[in-house]
């Protein structure tokens, strides 16, 4: 699914978070947003996702005007930096969820969605751990429980707001090769949120550099490295005088 953000400009009372933003993402791209706190990652992640309404401009889905739509029409799966999962629900009602809330006419049966949930724990590598409840699961396989549910309604977009961000370096790092390799073997576009330089040159195809509202940069990870142009990256890459 190609996504076309064509000058989306949002504020809060008298506050720009974001001003005249245009990006087109491209079918299967994993994109990066990054940037540092406060330059409106997040807010345009939520405007693409539905959960926000933009003062000007149009989100397009595959050619199709979404921006008056709601979240549900827009096929997106949503994963946040503090797993969001229910914990009163065990890991596979947790999965599950997504496909249960299904208007009846389209809810698949118990058998199928079992099977979709074991599918799932396979993929995320947490097979064994259906019982489980959150609370006693570590950081990173309540996050890879949250990515299960996220792709559970097979989406077309997955949004990732900080995904990595609370976990420790080893985990992060498992998990965007997780990503990527996902990327590689599905046909799913994603857009993700991090102000971590590095997770970005290692697994995006794209950034875009957000500072102030406003995109900086829009590059290829080498394109970036090898002319890094805000100050974040520029200090990050080491390039300081
Ligand atoms: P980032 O994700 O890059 O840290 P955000 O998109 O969360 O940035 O926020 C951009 C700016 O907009 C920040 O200054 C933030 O305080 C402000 N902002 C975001 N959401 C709201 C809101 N619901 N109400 C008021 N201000 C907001």
């Amino acid at each position: 699914m190609s996504i076309e953000i064509a000058n989306i400009t949002k504020s809060f009372s008298s506050f720009k978070a974001l001003s005249h933003i245009d990006l087109k993402i491209n079918t299967g791209e994993l994109v990066a947003l990054l940037g540092p706190s406060g330059s409106g990652k997040t807010t345009l992640l939520r405007i693409i996702a539905g959960l926000e309404t933009p003062d000007t401009g149009s989100i397009i889905f595959n050619g199709e005007d979404h921006t008056e739509k709601n979240t549900q029409d827009r096929k997106v799966g949503f994963v946040f930096q503090h797993y969001a999962l229910f914990k009163h629900m065990t890991v596979f009602e947790n999965i599950a969820f997504g496909l249960k809330v299904r208007p009846s006419k389209i809810r698949p049966n118990k058998d199928v969605i079992s099977k979709k949930v074991y599918e799932l724990l396979g993929l995320v590598k947490m097979e064994g751990l259906a019982n489980r409840y959150p609370s006693q699961l570590s950081g990173g396989q309540r996050q890879r429980i949250a990515l299960a549910r996220a792709l559970a309604v097979e989406p077309k977009v997955l949004l990732l707001d900080e995904p990595f961000g609370a976990l420790d370096a080893k985990v992060r790092k498992d998990l965007r090769r997780w990503l990527r390799k996902l990327h590689d073997e599905y046909p799913i576009t994603s857009v993700f949120v991090t102000h971590d330089q590095e997770e970005a040159l290692d697994v995006a195809d794209r950034i875009v550099i957000l500072n102030q509202g406003q995109i900086e940069q829009i590059g290829t990870p080498e394109e970036v490295y090898d002319n890094p142009i805000n100050p974040f990256v520029y200090n990050f890459l080491g390039n300081v005088n």
